[in-house]
């Protein structure tokens, strides 16, 4: 197709600083829908150049949260690739041959200012009100000063030299033209007095040898890409292009979605913020595919349910919406349900069953293939299988009080009379199949004269325990009828125990 472009190739650059946030799964799907609508390629690179930070768990939270997305890397960790090493803890060298460069090149220097010294300045600048940042001192030094810091083995950073007049314009596929005053840029440090690299050069550096030709980041890094403009120009590469993303604002529309929203809630429930808590929170991987590509970017056609293929297909940056977008966690929830009752039964069923087992529950494989499509049409996240079908793997099964038994207009010796004869009936039919059952318990409620909740409410509250359930009778069929009665016996001891 005319728009295709396989040379694309485009990055996920997450800090493994701890559990994936939710954000950061978006700007990696974003990428990867844009690499693959592209037929190009989609890399995963590992910025763990901040000692300070690094969690070597977190690699692994971030490679498995993808592999769970359904989001897989062509070159990167695990699979490797022509451009790697993909974790920046392994390049440190290239970063500190590119300083240098810059350094013999007069576009960079040495700054051996002590931390001292630049509080000082600071506070300073504080109390001037003037606005905070490095005065450029080293800049200035003389090749004599240089040369005796040196031969005296001060420690020192590598500061890049910003222009310090005109402008710089940063063009954005989302956003159009960016232009930004050159004198309120800072000539920021590129190499630490450890060794290491900052997020600027080696983020510039990589996009470079790694052949990036599209990054598509998070708004937050906007101001970083003026610097960005200047590197690649001091080092006389081309940019690759670039687009910041809208933020996402938790659902007050107040603020940013930051891990401190999880605890915010809606409606009394928890906002999930870290990829983990949708996971525990028993969405689906296709669901919150399909919630995230609507946040920020918009199918067209008013639809909002559509398959990672369909988006594939037209996946660009021109429906990609600048604004910050709100998060819609009450959408996820429908959403979730419609890819649920839309699911193959046998999968559903796969994935109920750790959620229950979790639970403490021990299931019965069989009891879980009849209970899942009476469960499926009912549930919005696999949690709530929970609520509604936890009746069918209780053991011990606690039969209910009486006043839960007792049905409205009914009390309780005529509750116990009309189970023990919806008993007698149960354990005389043919067959349990639901309708047999239902047959029966309609013509027993017309002898009896009851109303239909009368008796079915005790049944139900008899059997399950529960307040609401599936439907009654293909409740109990999957219980089995020795199950079933057996529950219906424990009841009516509660009710005879209460007569006494
Ligand atoms: N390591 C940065 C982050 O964690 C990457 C930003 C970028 O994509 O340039 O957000």
């Amino acid at each position: 197709m005319a728009d295709r472009d396989p040379s694309v190739r485009v990055r996920f650059a997450p800090s493994p600083t701890g559990p994936m946030h939710i954000g950061g799964v978006r700007t990696a799907l974003f990428n990867w829908l844009f690499a693959r609508h592209h037929g190009g390629t989609f890399i995963l690179r590992i910025e763990d150049t901040d000692q300070k930070r690094y969690s070597e768990d977190s690699i692994h939270l971030i490679t498995e949260g993808l592999r769970w997305m359904g989001i897989d890397w062509d070159e990167g960790p695990e699979v490797g690739g022509e451009y790697g090493p993909y974790a920046q803890s392994e390049r440190v060298d290239l970063y500190r041959e590119w300083a240098d460069w810059l350094v013999d090149h007069d576009l960079a220097y040495r700054c051996y200012c002590t931390p001292e010294r630049l509080k000082a300045l600071r506070e300073q600048q504080i109390a001037e009100k003037r606005d905070p940042g490095y005065d450029r001192h080293c800049r200035n030094l003389t090749p004599e000063e240089r040369a005796a810091n040196d031969a005296a083995g001060k420690p020192y950073v590598v500061r890049f030299k910003m222009p310090t007049e005109g402008a710089t314009t940063v063009h954005d596929l989302i956003r159009g033209d960016i232009t930004f005053e050159n004198t309120q840029l800072q000539d920021l440090v590129l190499l630490k007095s450890d060794g290491f690299p900052t997020y600027h050069l080696a983020n510039v550096v990589d996009d470079h040898f790694m052949k990036i030709t599209h990054i598509m980041r998070a708004e937050e890094w906007i101001s970083s890409a003026p610097v960005h403009k200047n590197l690649y120009a001091g080092f006389g590469w081309e940019m690759p292009q670039i687009a910041h993303l809208p933020v996402i604002l938790n659902p007050s529309g107040k603020g940013k979605l930051s891990k401190r929203s999880a605890g915010f809630s809606e409606g009394g429930r928890k906002i999930p913020v870290l990829l983990y808590e949708f996971q525990d929170a028993g969405y689906l991987p296709e669901a919150l595919v399909n919630f995230l590509t609507n946040v920020g970017w918009s199918f067209g056609e008013d639809r909002e349910v559509f398959t990672v293929d369909e988006t594939i297909e037209r996946f660009d940056l021109d429906r990609v919406n600048p604004a910050a977008s709100i998060f819609p966690v009450e959408k996820l929830d429908w959403l979730n349900g419609v890819y649920i009752r839309e699911m193959d039964p046998t999968r559903l069923a796969q994935l109920l069953m750790p959620v229950f087992t979790k639970a403490g529950y021990e299931v019965n494989p069989e009891t879980l293939i009849g209970a899942t499509p009476l469960l499926q049409p009912r549930i919005k996240t696999l949690n709530d299988a929970l609520e509604m079908g936890r009746f069918f793997f209780v053991a011990p099964f606690e039969p209910p009080i009486v006043a839960d038994l007792v049905q409205k207009g009914m009390d309780a010796p005529r509750t116990l009379d009309a189970l023990e004869k919806a008993l007698v009936r149960l354990e005389a039919l043919p067959d349990f199949a639901a309708a047999t059952q239902e047959a029966a318990m309609r013509a027993l409620i017309e002898e009896l004269g009851l109303k239909v909740g009368q008796l079915f409410g005790a049944l139900r509250a008899a059997t399950t325990a529960q307040q609401s359930s599936p439907p009654l009778f293909e409740s109990m069929e999957v219980l089995g009828r020795d199950e079933s009665l057996r529950r219906i016996r424990l009841s009516l001891d509660v009710l005879r125990k209460a007569a006494e």
